[in-house]
């Protein structure tokens, strides 16, 4: 069992121990006799920093719990000249490890929160690179419950209220009227005692005081499975999400050249003339369509009782050919239009009136299969796309043969 020196002193960031194995593969390793270094476990991640021996400074990327109670520390680089029994010395990244105890902090003060405003338990904690979350097992939960949550918390915080951290039996726990009593393992347990405020058993780092916390953020919630999830950031993550925030905002505040919060109406006002804009489009590219369809059956002379219309048009996609495919063959009666289009995007649209003897599917299958593309439909409508322009004018010509009226 490797000793763990973070249980008595979570502001430990330099400690001496003795190497007690060195590991190679399959990732190369240390095992120290006793750590400072907090493994991921109980939702919170991991520290980062260095293992330094007398012959180099071996950084530490990961930190995880073995089976056996050894803490196990994930190396850069492979070891070197490291013996069992030599002396190290562990220096632990103090950055991210004020910042895991500020987001741990920060969940037991929220969490108890909870719970005395309005009776909802945390069933899970879940801390990320950016953000951190709990699940709350709750029915339902208001804007108006997590905006008092985070007050309620902000006001712990302000109060800078003692953490203590004790040893109790599981006996003695029971009595003692703890937030979360953790499942039947161990017979001795970690409390965690914000005073006056929240008990619970943990094994995490965290602050002595709640000031040293900073303050919290609550950001998204949503519903999930067993309830609620609430996303929120403490400390100088704070800070830095609101940074982020802030900026993102002013950027899409400056396209619209308006103020930060008049985004959203922006917003809404733009959306609003899109969506009648796509609707005019559509109104215009039909009409055209129909004048288009129009001026083709009027030039195109009939042969055998049918009108056989081939065109390869530009600057068209492929829902105007459809629109003039659908035209062409309701306009008239006997009409087979073999259409493409060259730009933005290469693609083919057969068509024949209702009661006319081809199979559009089939044939537009063949001739998009010719120019490497792909396509298919029924017998009367087909379409398909194609990866370039090139050919594509012949293989309709081609097509048209095919069909010899
Ligand atoms: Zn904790």
């Amino acid at each position: 069992m490797t000793e763990r020196l973070y249980y008595r002193d979570s502001f430990l960031y330099n400690f001496d121990a003795k190497v007690q194995s060195a590991i190679e593969t399959p990732r190369p390793a240390l095992i120290l006799d006793r750590t400072a270094f907090y493994p991921t476990s109980g939702g919170q991640i991991h520290d980062t920093g260095w293992i330094v021996s007398p012959t180099g400074k071996l950084r530490v990327t990961e930190v995880a719990d073995a089976e056996d109670g050894r803490v196990v520390h994930y190396l850069e680089a492979p070891v070197k000249d490291v013996q069992p029994g030599s002396r190290v010395t562990g220096e632990i990244d103090a950055a991210r490890r004020r910042d895991h105890m500020q987001q741990h902090s920060a969940q037991h003060v929220l969490s108890a929160a909870f719970v005395r405003l309005f009776n909802m338990p945390t069933v899970s904690f879940h801390m990320a690179n950016d953000y951190c979350s709990i699940d709350l097992d709750a029915p339902s939960l208001s804007k108006e419950q997590i905006e008092s949550a985070e007050r309620t918390a902000n006001e712990v915080m302000i109060e800078n209220r003692e953490v203590d951290v004790r040893y109790v039996t599981r006996d003695e726990a029971v009595n003692l009227g703890l937030r979360k009593l953790p499942p039947a393992e161990r017979d001795q347990l970690r409390l965690i005692d914000i005073r006056d405020w929240d008990l619970t058993a943990c094994g995490g780092t965290h602050v002595s005081h709640t000031g040293q916390i900073g303050g919290i953020l609550l950001r998204k919630s949503e519903k999930v499975r067993q309830g609620y999830r609430v996303e929120f950031v403490a400390g100088q993550r704070a800070v830095a999400t609101a940074h982020r925030d802030f900026s993102a905002l002013t950027e899409t505040a400056a396209l619209f050249s308006a103020g930060i919060y008049d985004v959203p109406q922006q917003t809404r006002k733009a959306l609003d003339e899109l969506r009648s804009m796509r609707k005019q489009r559509e109104q215009s590219q039909e009409e055209l369509a129909q004048a288009h369809a129009s001026t083709l059956l009027a030039e195109t002379p009939e042969s055998n009782g049918r009108k056989l219309v081939v065109r390869t048009l530009s600057d068209r996609d492929l829902n105007f050919l459809k629109l003039l495919a659908r035209r062409l063959t309701r306009q008239s009666s006997e009409a087979i239009a073999l259409l493409a289009t060259t730009s933005p995007q290469p693609a083919l649209v057969f068509a024949q009136s209702a009661g006319q003897p081809y199979d559009m599917g089939v044939l537009l299958k063949e001739t998009a299969a010719k120019l490497g593309g792909r396509g298919g439909g029924s017998k009367d409508l087909a379409q398909g796309g194609v990866p370039r322009s090139e050919g594509l004018a012949e293989a309709v010509a081609a097509a048209a043969e095919k069909l010899a009226l």
